[in-house]
């Protein structure tokens, strides 16, 4: 079986994937920490995201791999563990612009199919429902309302010890959302078969057992 799990940023699509893969045994892939990898790759090659050509080379040159077998689950760029590195905030801005380059979609897609041939698995992103997965049994679209995503995102950085601001946050939450369902290749978008959740009044719980029921409904 195979679940996707796509919405908009802090919409908590990774905490409910986690969450379900916990409980199920099946696979979790997270394709943003993917687009995150190759973001700081070009943040610390200092590469134009402009620059198409050297984007290709990068893309030929660069190893990003995922270590599904701990939890969570790590990930690695050329080698090294940059799990906790990609999270940075100047990267997530970053990710969203390198997501729009056709050879970055390209080569992340084909890598995200292989992974989940492999099992039952959960994947969570943009564009899973659409056309990472399109035969995918279940397809949720998560959202909530960007007050309460920037809110969650804020609280989650001020745990971390980030003195961040709840406006800045809303903003940068607000201009990725846009650019990611403006973008011309697999914008975000509800697949016509998903279906939406909202989460903004839902615990995580609340938002879990909702799947959990499409999940016993589909084997049966
Ligand atoms: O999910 P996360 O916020 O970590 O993703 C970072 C960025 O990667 C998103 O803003 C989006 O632009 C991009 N992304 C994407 N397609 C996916 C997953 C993430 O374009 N399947």
């Amino acid at each position: 079986m195979k679940i996707a799990i796509d919405g908009p940023s802090g919409a908590g699509k990774s905490t409910i994937a986690k969450l379900l893969a916990k409980k199920t045994g099946m696979l979790y892939l997270d394709t943003g920490a993917m687009y995150r990898a190759l973001a700081l790759k070009t943040y610390k090659t200092n590469t134009s995201i402009d620059d198409i050509s050297a984007i290709e080379k990068i893309l030929d040159s660069t190893q990003i791999e995922i270590d599904n077998s701990v939890v969570p689950m790590r990930i690695y760029l050329d080698g090294e563990d940059v799990s906790e590195a990609i999270r940075e905030h100047h990267i997530s801005a970053l990710a969203s612009a390198v997501s729009a380059l056709k050879p970055v979609r390209e080569k992340l897609v084909e890598l995200q199919r292989y992974i989940a041939a492999k099992s039952d698995c959960i994947l969570d992103g943009r564009d899973i429902g659409t056309h990472v997965l399109p035969d995918a049994e279940i397809k949720i679209f998560l959202v909530a309302s960007v007050e309460e995503r920037a809110k969650r995102r804020y609280e989650e950085l001020r745990v971390k010890g980030c003195d961040c601001e709840y406006e800045t946050i809303k903003q940068d939450i607000i201009i990725r959302d846009y650019n990611d369902m403006n973008r011309q290749i697999s914008p975000l978008k509800k697949a016509d078969d998903a279906i939406e959740i909202d989460s903004t009044f839902m615990t995580v719980e609340e938002v879990a057992s909702e799947i959990e029921r499409l999940i016993a409904k589909e084997k049966r």
